[in-house]
């Protein structure tokens, strides 16, 4: 069972690490300045993950290095510029629900476009997926949830996103778990089954399955 999303939290002794993302153990340590006299820096602290063994640093309880982020951080395996919208989303998602939501959005065209859905645009191609693909309708339900939120963001309609965080907020974890479902999960059985099945045995599935 996956745990829950456990934001940093000062003195915490465990949390998300906002590095590796890990929900890990963190060594807390007081800052010192010089190697002699090893003065104590008051209110600088750093946690060290145990997993990443990377850093975060805090001053008077407050987190400074990395940037926080107030959701989970994306799927690992998501392609590199959709991460990279993913974390857009985040930065801007205080100060703007509405174009935290339209790159969401965004960001679940280019991966429809990444599993080679194929139509005119977002709508159809989830179509598509679903009449092709065998499309699992919980994913369906997720990609279309942030279909319809995102079209909201840019054509004001009957979902109000101007000052709600938590509709957009639940956007991220929608497109965490299409990730998790589309590429994570089939990645991994993949792998375990390149190095378990023999080459005769793959042959004789594949030749089962052609026909
Ligand atoms: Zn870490």
């Amino acid at each position: 069972m996956e745990l829950p999303f456990t934001p940093p939290q000062f003195n915490k002794t465990s949390f998300n690490c906002p590095h590796c993302n890990a929900f890990a153990n963190m060594d807390w340590d007081d800052a010192y300045q010089g190697y002699l006299g090893k003065m104590m820096i008051r209110g600088l602290k750093s946690a060290k993950c145990v997993c990443c063994d990377d850093y975060s640093l805090w001053i008077d309880g407050l987190i400074v290095y990395p940037e926080e982020i107030s959701v989970e951080l994306p799927n690992k395996d998501l392609p590199e510029d959709i991460k990279e919208d993913y974390l857009e989303a985040a930065n801007i998602m205080s100060k703007s629900p509405r174009g935290s939501s339209a790159l969401l959005r965004l960001s679940i065209e280019k991966l429809v476009n990444f599993l080679d859905a194929q139509g005119k645009d977002l709508n159809a191609k989830i179509g598509y997926l679903v009449s092709e693909k065998a499309l699992n309708p919980k994913i369906q339900k997720a990609l279309d949830v942030v279909r319809v939120v995102g079209n909201n963001a840019v054509h004001p309609g009957q979902i109000d996103l101007k000052d709600n965080q938590d509709i957009a907020g639940k956007l991220f974890r929608l497109v965490n778990i299409i990730a998790k479902e589309m590429i994570t999960e089939p990645n991994e059985v993949n792998s375990i089954y390149e190095e378990l099945i023999p080459e005769e045995n793959k042959n004789g599935i594949l030749k089962r399955d052609s026909n």
